[in-house]
């Protein structure tokens, strides 16, 4: 039987469907769930897989690195060579170009931002003391990118993504503008989307003629191993195709082992062009004396090549593609053919991101709080917060157990029904 599309729907048709969602929903209610799908948080099961890795550094291992420094001591700045062969065969980068940090890509990227602000790139005036600072957010995107413009006071500009990558027009355009210093992107398997970035896109940005000299791209490759299926998408090298066009100062990349080991425990890894990095490394050299090699070490021993990544990511894969065909699973029967709601299906990544009905999405997010369901909230994946259609919610199916969030998608697929009727009912 054909389902019926809610737009289609009689005022009376629309009544009496409203009743019979409410009164699921009551019955939902009713139950006191507690469950959180707000942020893409590995489980248990996945931090588990990475448990081993405590046990490779004790007290007889080998301390001393290839480079003969003691990993118990100051040091070693750009990090430990055999780590930096390894983010950068991960980044599509050359270990020369790679600068393995601390415990997160997130504090590299607002220190690199933090870096722009006072002390500025390619000799032109700290960014902090320009007399306008604008940054283009790919929208939807990663809250916290959107985030850290904001809080050093830039002005931010929301560029629609496309399933190739940001409107490339768009960015062409705006970058004709001095400005506008930079742009967020998280290339493949984005968040929220779970967009990997075409060829024709990351040629694109390699030929950016950005008015500013200082403009530079933020290329956060958070999900680059992080496939969820036998056909892992593949991105083009921007470094690559950077050195063929003598762009090599535009981008900025970086990764990290949060998701792939520990989050808030695993290492970060940046790169750049030596130019680049000649700015960063004398930022970094105030900032600190060197890197927990300890942990560098732990993760080199658990992680010595790709071989072994890759056995890693598909450890994941096996606890996380069942949760993603759960949250697909429930879209498409309770949703699909409706006429409310459009979704994502991620070859990889972390998220699906559903567009609900237009100035629906906060009050789905509302329905299931009340429910004791606790998502993202409505608008965090665009600049300010503030998504002008209110349609979007990024779903976050990694960290609860499948029984609890089978319970989440039921009652979100409920909420984003009541939350149109409603809507359609005022209309
Ligand atoms: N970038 C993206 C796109 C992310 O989704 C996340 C984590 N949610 C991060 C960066 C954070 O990375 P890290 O733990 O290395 O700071």
């Amino acid at each position: 039987m054909r389902k019926l599309n809610y737009c289609e729907m009689s005022e009376e048709q629309l009544k009496l469907k409203k009743a019979d969602l409410e009164e699921r929903y009551a019955a939902f209610k009713a139950r006191g769930l507690k469950l959180n799908m707000a942020r893409g948080k590995p489980s248990t099961k996945q931090l588990e897989l990475s448990m081993p890795m405590l046990d490779l550094l004790n007290s007889s291992s080998q301390l001393v690195s290839s480079t003969g420094d003691d990993c118990r001591n100051y040091g070693v700045a750009d990090g430990l060579p055999e780590l930096r062969e390894l983010f950068a065969q991960m980044m599509g980068l050359e270990a020369g170009n790679i600068i393995v940090g601390g415990n997160s890509s997130l504090n590299m990227m607002f220190d690199t931002i933090s870096c722009a602000m006072t002390h500025g790139f390619s000799d032109c005036k700290p960014w902090g003391r320009q007399n306008c600072v604008k940054f283009l957010c790919p929208a939807p995107g990663y809250d916290r990118h959107f985030a850290i413009s904001e809080y050093f006071g830039m002005e931010l500009i929301a560029v629609p993504m496309t399933p190739e990558g940001p409107d490339m027009d768009l960015v062409e355009e705006y970058v004709k503008d001095p400005c506008v210093k930079g742009i967020w992107c998280v290339p493949k398997y984005s968040n929220p989307q779970g967009y990997t970035y075409s060829d024709e896109t990351v040629r694109r940005f390699a030929a950016l003629k950005p008015a500013a000299a200082d403009f530079r791209i933020f290329w956060d490759n958070a999900y680059c191993v992080h496939d969820l299926t036998d056909c892992p998408e593949s991105l083009l090298s921007l470094w690559e195709e950077c050195r063929k066009n003598g762009s090599e100062d535009l981008p900025i990349f970086f990764a990290s082992s949060s998701k792939i080991t520990f989050p808030g425990a695993g290492v970060a890894a940046m790169g750049a062009s030596e130019a680049n990095l000649k700015e960063l490394r004398r930022h970094y050299s105030f900032q600190t004396i060197g890197p927990d090699k300890l942990n560098q070490l732990r993760h080199i021993y658990f992680l010595p090549n790709m071989e072994r990544v890759k056995e890693q990511m598909a450890h994941h894969r096996a606890i996380i593609a069942p949760k993603f065909e759960a949250v697909i699973r429930w879209l498409k029967k309770e949703l699909g053919g409706k006429g409310i709601a459009a979704w994502t299906e991620p070859n990889g990544g972390y998220f699906v991101s559903v567009d609900v009905l237009e100035g629906c999405a906060k009050r789905v997010v509302e329905l299931c709080k009340e429910a004791g369901v606790v998502l993202t909230g409505a608008g965090a994946t665009y600049p300010y917060g503030k998504d002008p259609q209110d349609s979007n919610i990024r779903v976050a199916p990694t960290y609860p157990p499948i029984e609890e969030l089978e319970l989440a998608m039921e009652l979100f697929c409920l909420s984003v029904e009541l939350a149109a009727v409603e809507k359609l009912l005022q209309k």
